[in-house]
């Protein structure tokens, strides 16, 4: 594609970065056929390349973003699918996240929107702000229906439908200090505790703990590590995603000098793609750029991991037939495609994938709280195509995924690291039902 900006344009390394992305797209529309809400909305301007073009012209002519492009971009889930149907490389992740951190310099949004967008962001990444809301989200569920009657509060029931009608407690594995792995030893890693996942689900990275420890791997939790920063870095404030990266980049740089790292395991797709993002985003600062690189390239999904180890037979083979959902954060941000489904197999189950793989679920991260009609059209297109495997769980590596498509679908889904603990010698996760058990014995 031509660009045409000027060379005083171009001394902004943000611009410049973005001139390079466009010039390598050649507008053949590949991607629209993979692009959740083209598919969904058959509207150019909401495909790869209709907002490629207005991304082109709004930073071209230096302007500030206005309600049109605003509104095509905010319907973006992000999701990636754009990035791997494309033949000529170019990097929409990139391009999308300076027009949104443009559109956050920029555009004036209307007063509820700023709220809300401000509320996600004050509450979200901290887990005791996060369980507090949580707990005040059961006073609101009476009102969901009056509140979905009003356009400006549709977000507000959006929440308060996916706030999970009870909350487990906080787990005490997740206190910053070691877990020394059993037996010989295979490893060190450090684990990010992350801030939604852990109150969500905290056994979701109990029992990573527990298996990875099994294993001969000590797992370190770092004092000083939060939120990786995606859900801020998605609504366009750079600083706040910055400040989280570099919070995290010197929490993991201190356990790296104190006894080094094999890798930093994250058991949320979603944070994976933006951890491994770090050496990117903070390549402009002088301070952290070669620390960032170094944490970026020791991130590691926990089924990338786990594929890197010599696992033994499992213990049991549980035979039960799982839809395996490959997490847009998985499969295009993160291009890991065979990792989950191989260590599914191998301990036992009969994996089948849904089709339309490559469609969102959805969620997004605050997606599903934004954009809550679109979403809940993915969803249940997600929903059907699950349903239609005849699968009696559902697998994936992403707490929004898990929340969004267990709040429409008749089966338990289950984190994957959940169904292979089970398989080397773990507790059967909650929710796997007796059928699933008479298959596999
Ligand atoms: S990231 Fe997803 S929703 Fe956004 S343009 Fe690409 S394919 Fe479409
Ligand atoms: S597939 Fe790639 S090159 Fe083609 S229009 Fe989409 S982004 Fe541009």
């Amino acid at each position: 594609m031509q660009t045409n900006f000027s060379s005083a344009q171009l001394a902004d390394p943000h611009v410049a970065e973005s001139e390079k992305i466009l010039r390598k797209c050649v507008h053949c529309g590949f991607c629209t056929a993979t692009c959740p809400t083209y598919v969904t909305l058959g509207n150019e301007l909401d495909s790869p390349r209709g907002r490629i073009y207005l991304i082109k012209d709004m930073l071209e002519n230096g302007r500030p973003a206005d309600k049109e492009i605003v509104t095509h971009i905010d319907r973006c889930l992000s999701c990636l699918a754009c990035m791997t149907t494309c033949p000529s490389g170019v990097n929409y992740m990139h391009l999308v996240d300076h027009a949104r951190a443009h559109i956050q310099e920029t555009y004036d949004r209307p007063l509820l929107d700023r709220l809300t967008r401000a509320m996600l962001a004050f509450v979200l990444p901290y887990p005791r702000r996060f369980r507090a809301a949580l707990r005040l989200a059961k006073l609101g569920k009476p009102f969901i229906g009056l509140f979905e009657k009003l356009p400006a509060l549709k977000p507000l029931a959006a929440m308060l439908k996916l706030a999970p009608a009870s909350i487990p407690a906080a787990s005490p594995m997740a206190s910053p200090g070691v877990h020394a792995g059993q037996g010989a030893k295979k490893g060190r890693v450090a684990i990010l505790t992350g801030c939604a996942q852990s109150v969500l689900d905290p056994a979701i990275n109990d029992t990573t703990i527990s298996l990875l420890t099994r294993l001969g791997v000590d797992v370190v939790v770092p004092p000083g590590e939060g939120c990786c920063g995606a859900l801020v870095h998605h609504m366009g404030r750079e600083e706040a995603a910055l400040a989280s990266a570099r919070q995290n980049v010197d929490a993991w740089t201190r356990t790296i000098d104190q006894g080094g790292l094999d890798a930093i395991i994250i058991t949320a797709s979603g944070c994976g793609t933006t951890i491994k993002d770090y050496g990117f985003m903070l390549r402009l600062d002088p301070a952290y750029a070669e620390k960032a690189a170094r944490v970026s390239a020791l991130a590691k999904d926990i089924t990338e991991y786990l594929a890197s180890l010599d696992l033994p037979e499992p213990v049991r083979k549980p035979g039960t037939i799982v839809a395996y959902h490959s997490a847009c954060s998985m499969q295009h941000g993160q291009k890991i495609t065979r990792q989950p489904k191989e260590l599914l197999a191998k301990a036992g189950f009969i994996v089948r994938e849904p089709r339309e793989g490559h469609l969102c679920c959805g969620s997004a991260g605050t997606y599903n709280i934004l954009q809550s009609e679109i979403s809940a059209k993915l969803r249940d297109r997600k929903v059907r195509n699950i349903e239609a495997t005849g699968a009696s769980i559902v697998a994936t590596g992403n707490i929004g995924c898990i929340t969004q498509i267990a709040s429409a679908v008749s089966m338990p889904v289950i984190h994957t690291i959940k169904l292979l603990d089970w398989a080397y010698g773990g507790p059967k996760p909650e929710g796997v039902r007796d059928e699933s058990l008479i298959a596999a014995e």
